[in-house]
């Protein structure tokens, strides 16, 4: 569905939980988050409804996150049921890939096209540092399976950080020789436990871009939040992705739904929409969603105010 800028909104974001097995640093307070009541929780036969209705006004991309998906029994069967939706033609997950390895056959069986794996360091100590306790040993085996299992296109988003893992960014690009994957560098979004460390932790990719003369520009589809690069004779490929220093509001195809039953339109911006309550009502739904999408806000205004979103990172997925 065209909304009031001409943008073609095609792709849902679905958080599926404000939950997680990790509390990185910049993401998830130490001492984790308060649990929900179950009622104030979509279930998936809820997320499946609103799945339904979206495709019928035109989102054809669905993409599964967090929180952390995989933490939730049954997403297997969540997959099968939005591969069976009509209209519906791609569906990922973003994940910090801790279960990934044992869950991947399982997910590529009921439907799952991609996966986003979110990998802040190569290094062990660093890892457990940067996550408050999680293992790389089984991010980079779920990696590896899922390379072997020929997902499409898998990519790794690393979130940049000063001080923290800007030593590692040549090896993340060199990860890109061998294997085929997306190696994507991510801007450090002020918001939520990020605003403490963004004045000193923050790295804008123009820097990085710089520095790395031998990237060669790749020519990108529009609605991509990626600028992508490749090293010579590279397998793999290397993004940027710049909400703060290159904003790309312009060709935003994306709206986003939360675990508790609201639509953001835009990541940042304070506009939310309680739609639990027309969730048992299919025509109803698909009235409130279109006028929704045809409000979306025209651009964020991050740079300038921050995020003025009401929700945290962990509550909305990425
Ligand atoms: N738990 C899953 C994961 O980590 O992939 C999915 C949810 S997580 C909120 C989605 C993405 O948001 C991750 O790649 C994470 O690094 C990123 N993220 C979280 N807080 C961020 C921030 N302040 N700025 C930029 N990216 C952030
Ligand atoms: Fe969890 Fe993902 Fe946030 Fe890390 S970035 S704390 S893995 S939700």
């Amino acid at each position: 569905m065209i909304d009031k800028y001409g943008r073609n909104i095609n792709y849902l974001r679905v958080s599926l939980t404000d939950r997680c097995n990790l509390r990185c640093i910049y993401c998830m307070p130490e001492e984790g988050v308060q649990k929900l009541h179950h009622q104030d929780i979509l279930r998936f036969e809820d997320v499946v409804k609103v799945v339904k209705a979206t495709a019928k006004i035109g989102i054809n991309k669905i993409r599964y996150t967090g929180g952390e998906p995989l933490i939730l029994k049954g997403i297997d069967k969540l997959i099968h049921e939005t591969s069976k939706i009509e209209g519906i033609k791609d569906i990922s997950i973003t994940t910090n890939g801790i279960l990934l390895y044992d869950s991947a056959e399982e997910l590529k069986k009921a439907g799952l096209n991609r996966v986003n794996i979110s990998l802040d360091t190569l290094k062990e100590d660093r890892f457990y540092k940067i996550t408050r306790g999680g293992s790389l040993k089984s991010v980079i085996r779920a990696i590896e399976k899922c390379i072997s299992l020929g997902y499409g296109q898998i990519k790794i988003n690393s979130v940049l950080l000063k001080g923290i893992n800007d030593d590692e960014i040549e090896n993340f690009m060199n990860l890109t020789k061998e294997l085929p994957i997306h190696v994507r560098f991510i801007e450090l979004m002020p918001m939520g436990e990020a605003f403490g460390i963004y004045e000193k932790g923050s790295i804008k990719c123009d820097e990085i871009i710089k520095k790395f003369d031998s990237l060669i520009s790749v020519n990108n589809e529009k609605s991509s939040t990626a600028e992508l690069y490749k090293l010579p004779n590279a397998k793999g490929m290397v993004g940027f992705i710049r909400p703060i220093s290159c904003k790309f509001c312009e060709d935003c195809n994306r709206i986003r739904l939360t675990s508790t039953g609201t639509i953001k339109p835009c990541l940042h911006s304070e506009e939310e929409y309680d739609i639990k309550k027309y969730i048992k009502n299919e025509g109803i739904l698909a009235e409130v969603l279109k006028k929704i999408i045809s409000n979306k806000p025209s651009e964020h205004h991050l740079e300038e105010q921050g995020s003025l979103s009401a929700k945290m990172m962990y509550q909305i997925g990425g």
